[in-house]
């Protein structure tokens, strides 16, 4: 069975679904792997890698896609590219079929089986196959990095002949898994670091990375005890924004890292928090993508406000720390693969029966078979 890697076409993507490593892997389950040349290259793999693991290099989409039985790709692959997919394929990346209400009758009707990462129940098991862990967890560290070299002071306490430079003071609003290694990274760079969430777990989480934690604690909040946070009552939010405004204020750098499952994200930090700041202070924000959790993040752009604030909202920011995003992604991919491979038939067996196929099937056989994206009866 031929497998095909794709070039990412979505501007600025610089990540790749496979590396050398797993073609190697690939290979040895028995499949041929076909790379659109030139789609290492922001993932800094050069063609002649990729070949030298044992992949075949071949010049654009249609040459990658035809006679093959599986597509490996990072996003959702644009019209042009799904017109070259045959029926039948199994086509394996973050789809993000919540934010696109025509692909998943788009893949349907194409005939891709498709299978959206990002859907993945977050069970142990799953937990190797991944993508939104392994990519938030890089993003919060490379916010903080970004955040670093936007700021016109330092990170850490400086005692000098020529004088005391002041630690900085860093808030990282929602403490998952792209908050928890914010708050690790902002840490060893020597700053002073609080953290916040509405789930109660994440309060000690904060606390063992050495971090203050800064929440309302209430009935509602201590409601909060699945995986993902739900979205928060007007009363709710008015406590929090009291608590906000007063945080922010004393803060350098802000790192918004918020997320609500299948929604708009959740606007946390205000324009008047923002005017409140002091000049040269940085926010991040990682939920631009999915609106923002600053009213004043302008996603895709990073703007200073007329009192001197920085606001970095670019939307993709796996992507900024590409290679180590790649490799991890990769990973992610060949283990999903591998763990649905029937050795014997040396093809795909995705088990309807199994949790991760049922969390994370978007489409099979021309059908939309996950409930969230099935048409209304
Ligand atoms: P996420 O990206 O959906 O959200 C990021 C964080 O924002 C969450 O911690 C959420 O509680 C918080 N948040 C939402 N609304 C908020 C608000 N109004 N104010 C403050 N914070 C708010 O979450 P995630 O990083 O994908 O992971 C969430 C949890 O799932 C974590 O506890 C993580 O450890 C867990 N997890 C478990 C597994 C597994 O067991 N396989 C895998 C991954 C993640």
């Amino acid at each position: 069975m031929r497998l095909a890697v794709l070039k990412e076409r979505r501007a600025g993507e610089a990540r790749v679904a496979a590396t050398p490593d797993t073609v190697k892997k690939l290979l040895a389950l028995g499949v041929t792997v076909a790379v659109e040349a030139g789609a290492g290259i922001g993932a800094a793999i050069s063609d002649e890698e990729f070949a030298a693991a044992g992949a075949e290099i071949v010049a654009d989409a249609a040459a990658a896609l035809a006679g093959a039985g599986i597509v490996f790709a990072v996003n959702a692959p644009d019209e042009a590219v799904r017109a070259l997919i045959a029926p039948g394929t199994l086509l394996v990346a973050t789809l993000g079929a919540a934010s696109d209400p025509a692909l998943a009758p788009a893949l349907a009707a194409a005939k891709i089986d498709a299978v959206g990462l990002e859907l993945l129940p977050r069970i142990t098991r799953a937990q190797s196959m991944d993508v939104l862990s392994s990519q938030a967890n890089l993003a919060g560290y490379r916010a903080v990095i970004e955040a670093a070299d936007a700021f016109p002071r330092g990170f850490p306490l400086m005692m000098t002949a020529a004088g005391t430079v002041p630690p900085a003071r860093v808030f990282v609003i929602g403490a998952g898994v792209a908050g928890l290694q914010a708050i690790a990274t902002a840490r060893r760079l020597g700053g002073i670091v609080s953290g916040t969430d509405v789930r109660p777990a994440a309060k000690e989480e904060i606390k063992s990375l050495g971090a203050a934690y800064i929440g309302v604690d209430d009935e509602e909040s201590a409601k909060q005890t699945g995986p993902y946070a739900g979205q928060m009552s007007d009363e709710f939010r008015k406590k929090q924004a009291e608590l906000m405004a007063a945080t922010v204020a004393k803060n350098d750098i802000v790192i918004c890292t918020a997320l609500v499952q299948g929604r708009k994200a959740p606007v946390i930090v205000t324009s008047e928090m923002v005017a409140g700041m002091k000049p040269g202070s940085i926010i991040v924000d990682l939920a631009a993508e999915a609106g923002g959790n600053c009213a004043e993040t302008v996603p895709g752009e990073v703007i200073t406000t007329a009192n001197g604030v920085t606001i970095l909202g670019h939307r993709n920011w796996p992507s900024r720390i590409g290679v180590a995003a790649s490799a991890l992604y990769a990973r992610n991919l060949l283990t999903f693969l591998t763990t649905f491979w029937d050795k014997d038939a040396k093809a795909p067996n995705l088990k309807p029966e199994d949790d991760i196929i049922k969390g994370a099937l978007l489409t099979k056989g021309g059908e939309i078979v996950h409930p969230n994206f099935k048409p209304a009866a």
